[in-house]
């Protein structure tokens, strides 16, 4: 019996972002059929290419339009209340209004996916929502394919993960609705098997997770309710679990009624012997040994040891596949025209990734292809060896770090009352989080000179222009701490990965973040350090135009590390603390040109968690303590920002507070501020500013609604530690929406500063 080579999910944007494209010209009034086709050949594509790389058991409906979780909600008819859906199929328009908002309905809540930097849509539930099924998106895919010759195995979001990662409205239990959502899922799966089906792969990640007895009950209730061992058949299950270790819920998962397992033993390879010898022999193993998180080549060799591993423990129901989805890696190597040859040989994209997942099943099968192990062979070792990887005078820096380098000079009090004395700001200062609108000009000018055909002088002549503009406008409607803008920036990582060395960076090596938002992480290969100064300039520039402060922008080590292809070559926070040495020097030098805020962004603090509790502190030392290392340097009088976007944030607020930054802005307005919770048990010592505007959605809050949220965050905040910003940065909204926001916003910072009577912070 041979193995197969198998795939859990591809990229959907396309090797040249052709879903981004058709995404925004439908968003901007494009016709929807425009859309649709574009979808359409992306899927098509990709099934092609999955096959002439050899892979057996293709996915279909892992391919979204927005989110696999929203496409969950809308199969699934789980349509929030205020968007008046009176049931019956769920059309285009509505899917994209729970995504994105419309004026009279805010936008469904979004948050990061496990420990990646993609963002899902979280599903908002209460014990009383019904479900029907709404969509016919998962047959429809498979339909497609057949049709083009292809048998696919459709992918599903597990019922429980689905629930595990919804959102209680009522705060009722969210387990105590799986038997609404069994009979939909049975619907599904029915209709799937019906077509033609002879698998469907359905993921349930939560199953790495730190589990209840609840939770394990509630599995072990849906899938006795999904599985057809009977005489009709019905498609088998693949259960899928991925981003690390099944662990302790081990014996949860061999119990479960299903055909096979999908294991990520990229993560966690030790897992690989406790399951192979629980699960019965007649149950198939899918072994992930192809790293869908990261863009290195993988070490066959690893590879085909765990594979002989799996044989002698469980036979030959073996299927072979990547940890998890490839929809975290860039699409295809072959788009990188520029990249030298020595790192691209150490590179695989998803494209390239599928031929790894073929080679390691034909060698399985005995058909080894010695010629194509022998050059991943040499690639691997010469990664290990390369010159490029080692700097000395890195690793002698980062040996002589001493604890008073992460520590400020003196406490948060007396530091914020000589801030104070020096910047004389109002009470409830209003500011943002850094980046502008970055509107086509904008674009279009970093993207001319990029490609050489605009000038560096005349560059940076008409962006200065532009930044007057902002820094000009922004004093009109009386910003309280203006910035710069970041039109220099195309990305806040691939910009300091840029001009750091170690870092390489691409063309097109674009991942999906949300949406049609995709980001082209840096790839990490070496030691890290910054030979000349990065921002200081811009900042310096903008401050010419405003007797205000000017806050300088950077970006901090952790989310550097996050939001970047790591080398694995050692261990994370290694490159980590390389990276905050690199980012010390900005601080330094901001300083000495006079910068007297910076913030420093820690927008992916909380991603970087690790998924299972018990490995949460040792993350939480290293993690603050490379931020500590960026700001321990500077004077008691240069206040100090950071921002992290997300709002679960009470399991992690003891951390954040040991940040010691003077003031921290955080996204809550899409959860209605209820983020401040951790702030009524845990007092937090310095100024925080929870953002008031929601910049993920192009509705424009009124003031009245920003002055409700102020208030509401007063309840647990001091008049005199809060302050008034939006959610997140502001690029990726237009002018258009932002005028309106921002004047309202600075409008009811006003209004409550009046409420509350004194102009002046003490
Ligand atoms: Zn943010």
């Amino acid at each position: 019996m041979s193995i197969l080579a198998t795939n859990l999910g591809f990229p959907r944007i396309g090797s040249h972002r052709e879903l981004k494209t058709a995404l925004e010209s439908h968003w901007n009034g494009g016709n929807a059929d425009d859309l649709l086709k574009t979808a359409a050949s992306l899927r098509a594509r990709h099934w092609v290419l999955q096959q002439k790389a050899g892979i057996a058991h293709i996915p279909s409906n892992d391919f979204s339009l927005y989110d696999q979780m929203l496409d969950t909600i809308a199969m699934l008819g789980a349509v929030p209340p205020r968007f008046g859906h009176k049931g019956g199929p769920v059309p285009l328009d509505l899917y994209f209004a729970m995504a994105r908002g419309r004026q009279d309905a805010a936008a469904m809540e979004m948050t990061k996916w496990f420990d990646t930097n993609y963002h899902y849509i979280v599903p908002e539930l209460t014990a009383g929502t019904e479900f029907k099924l709404s969509t016919t998106k998962a047959l429809d895919e498979f339909k497609e394919a057949k049709f083009l010759g292809i048998t696919t195995r459709p992918v599903l979001i597990g019922p429980i993960t689905f629930l595990k990662l919804a959102k209680m409205r009522d705060g009722s239990d969210a387990l105590a609705l799986l038997p609404k959502i069994i009979p939909v899922y049975q619907e599904v799966l029915q209709a799937l098997g019906d077509a033609g089906a002879d698998w469907v792969q359905i993921d349930e990640p939560i199953l790495v997770c730190d589990l209840d007895e609840d939770t394990k009950d509630a599995l072990n209730d849906a899938y006795s309710e999904l599985t057809f061992f009977g005489p009709e058949g019905g498609p088998k299950i693949m259960l899928a679990t991925y981003f690390g270790s099944v662990g302790n819920n081990t014996q949860s998962l061999v119990a479960l009624p299903v055909a096979g397992v999908h294991l990520d033993l990229v993560r966690a390879p030790e897992q690989l012997a406790a399951i192979a010898k629980a699960l019965p022999r007649e149950r198939f193993i899918s072994l992930g040994l192809i790293n869908g998180r990261n863009i290195w080549k993988s070490g066959l060799t690893e590879g085909e040891r765990l594979i002989e591993e799996a044989r002698a423990l469980h036979g030959d129901k073996l299927f072979i596949s990547a940890s998890c989805s490839l929809q975290h890696c860039p699409v295809d190597l072959d788009t990188e025209t520029r990249m030298d040859g020595e790192l691209r040989g150490w590179l695989a994209f998803a494209t390239q990734k599928l031929n790894e997942i073929a080679a390691l099943a034909d060698a399985a099968n005995g058909r080894r292809d010695n010629a194509y192990f022998l050059e991943n062979a040499k690639a691997v070792g010469s990664r290990v060896t390369s010159g490029r990887i080692h700097d000395p005078a890195v690793k002698a820096r980062l040996a002589a770090v001493t604890p008073d380098m992460a520590t400020r000079k003196t406490g948060f009090i007396e530091r914020i009352a000589l801030q104070q004395s020096l910047l004389k700001l109002p009470l409830l200062p209003t500011t943002s989080i850094g980046s502008l609108p970055q509107t086509r000009e904008i674009r279009e000018l970093r993207a001319a000179f990029k490609h050489g055909t605009l000038d560096q002088a005349a560059y940076e002549q008409k962006l200065e222009e532009k930044t007057a503009e902002a820094m000009a406008w922004q004093d009109k409607i009386d910003i309280d701490v203006p910035v710069h803008g970041e039109y220099e920036r195309n990305d806040m990582v691939e910009y300091f990965g840029e001009q750091l060395s170690g870092f390489a960076f691409t063309e097109r090596a674009w991942v999906q973040s949300y949406s049609s938002r995709c980001v082209k992480p840096p790839i990490i290969f070496g030691d890290v350090s910054r030979p000349l100064p990065m921002t200081v300039r811009w900042t310096a520039m903008a401050q010419k135009y405003t007797a205000k402060p000017v806050k300088g922008m950077l970006t901090g080590p952790v989310t550097i590390l996050q939001w970047s292809f790591v080398r694995d070559d050692q261990p994370r926070e290694q490159t980590c603390r390389q990276i905050a040495l690199a980012i010390r020097d900005e601080v330094l030098d901001l300083e000495k040109a006079g910068v007297k805020i910076i913030q420093i962004d820690e927008a992916a603090l909380r991603e970087g968690l690790p998924i299972r509790k018990a490995d949460w502190q040792h993350y939480l030392d290293w993690a603050v303590e490379s931020f500590r290392l960026t700001a321990g340097g500077v004077k008691d009088q240069t206040q100090i920002h950071t921002h992290m976007c997300y709002s679960e944030f009470n399991d992690i607020i003891a951390a954040v507070a040991a940040m010691d930054a003077d003031v921290i802005s955080i996204e809550t307005s899409r959860s209605a501020m209820e983020l401040l919770d951790a702030f009524v048990s845990f007092k937090y010592p310095n100024d925080v500013g929870p953002g008031v505007y929601d910049i993920h959605s192009p509705r424009v809050p009124s003031q009245q609604e920003m002055e409700d949220l102020l208030t509401k965050a007063l309840k647990v905040l001091s008049p005199q530690q809060l302050w008034v910003n939006p959610d997140c940065g502001l690029k990726t909204r237009g002018w258009k929406e932002v005028e309106p926001a921002l004047i309202s916003m600075v409008a009811a910072a006003k209004a409550v500063r009046a409420r509350l009577g004194t102009a002046a912070r003490p």
